[in-house]
């Protein structure tokens, strides 16, 4: 067995790893699974053996499930083949027919779909918050407020939620609290010394960390464990060996890259913050974000993906910047080595807060590339949009 250890660079190489229960090789043996065979009827009849059936548990499923638990600070993992799978699942397992969920104005877009196309349809009340409210969440609660679902920061525009505040007053309503933690990853920030009862991560995204698998992950405290893994159980989730053998051998290295997408991601941010044709840059960890404080307080670090928005100019500049660009790929899944960049307008998706800013907002993923490449290659773009007309 591994060695007790408290720091988490630790935990992340040690955790859910026990070579000597696999002839002493490093790593975890992936089990390809579906039929459990039992030794006699006795034994079918109990259900008592450890493993049961493949989708339920493997000893695959297990190790990453204890690395991701014990990494995030909560009491036990489950994990889903997709990390929107993770969100619809939590919530599935929690809501009835007749409940009211808050959910953050800024979460991440396909949450909100999944809440206004299928919650809706199952008569669950959906109502959106403005994130900046913080302690106020409890002006809009409401006898049969279940849920208050969070987001920090927000999906693509970096609104800080007050965590703590919001949770409190969740938790005075009688709600429990549902965090997407995917930005800081389980390493920057702990849910639940904040007070979330269930958090999110998408695993595809800084777990995996390469880009090639897509996987989601549900952490619970205790008391809510036991309601989230029975719903996960009745809808048939589970994940695949494979890509679960990826985020194994991503979680291993998560510290080192994620402290190198946090330095590139801030410095770039820096960068663009001093570029004329920059009207604002969206990033926590700067002084001038308006949620620097919270994130000061709550967060161990910061990831490499932020926004910036441009001062108004002709579209055909901002195809020319973007188009020419060869180490920024245009593209959504973040979290892999790579750097990436994608427009984005928050406007058609936003319901309790409104977006006044008239220009173009990018959101980037800083990868691991050498940071000067990285500032050359966003010149050479600002140098195309000016010299378009
Ligand atoms: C990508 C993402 C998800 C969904 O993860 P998938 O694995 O792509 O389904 C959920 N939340 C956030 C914040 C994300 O960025």
């Amino acid at each position: 067995m591994t060695k007790k250890t408290t720091r988490q660079a630790t935990r992340l190489v040690t955790k859910g790893r026990d070579p000597e229960a696999n002839h002493g090789f490093v790593n975890p043996p992936v089990f390809h699974a579906s039929t459990v065979l039992y030794p006699s009827v006795e034994a079918v009849k109990a259900r008592t053996q450890k493993y049961v059936y493949g989708r339920r548990t493997t000893p695959t499923t297990e190790s990453l499930e204890l690395a991701v638990a014990d990494i995030e600070g909560g009491y036990a993992t489950r994990l889903t083949p997709s990390g929107l799978a993770a969100i619809t699942t939590s919530l599935l397992s929690v809501l009835n027919a007749g409940d009211h969920i808050l959910v953050a104005d800024t979460v991440y877009r396909p949450c909100r779909n999944f809440c206004d196309a299928v919650l809706s349809r199952l008569g669950i009340e959906v109502a959106y918050y403005d994130p900046l409210i913080g302690a106020d969440v409890a002006a809009l609660m409401k006898p049969n407020t279940r849920v208050v679902y969070t987001e920090a920061p927000g999906s693509q525009t970096f609104e800080m939620q007050d965590i703590p505040a919001t949770a409190a007053a969740a938790h005075a309503g009688g709600a429990m609290v549902v965090m997407d933690n995917t930005w800081a990853s389980p390493l920057f920030c702990d849910p639940f010394s904040l007070g979330v009862d269930v958090s999110i991560q998408a695993a595809t995204k800084y777990i995996v960390g390469h880009s090639d698998a897509m996987l989601g992950c549900i952490t619970a405290n205790e008391e809510y464990w036991p309601v989230i893994k029975k719903g996960h159980e009745d809808l048939g989730q589970c994940a695949g060996p494979d890509d679960i053998y990826l985020a194994q051998r991503g979680i291993r290295t998560l510290a080192v890259r994620l402290n190198q997408h946090m330095a590139n991601g801030i410095a770039l941010a820096q960068w663009l913050e001093a570029r004329p044709e920059v009207e604002r840059v969206l990033h926590p960890a700067l002084p001038s974000h308006p949620g620097h404080d919270i994130w000061k307080r709550d967060f161990k670090g910061a990831s490499g993906l932020f926004s910036c928005i441009l001062k108004p100019v002709a579209e055909p500049r901002i195809h020319a910047m973007l188009d020419g660009f060869t180490l920024f790929g245009m593209g959504f899944s973040w979290g892999g080595y790579e750097s990436l960049v994608v427009p984005f307008d928050p406007r058609p998706y936003r319901t309790a807060t409104q977006w006044s800013h008239e220009g173009q907002g990018l959101r980037f993923h800083a990868g691991l590339e050498d940071i000067e490449d990285l500032k050359d290659e966003l010149a050479e773009g600002f140098e195309r949009l000016n010299a378009t007309a």
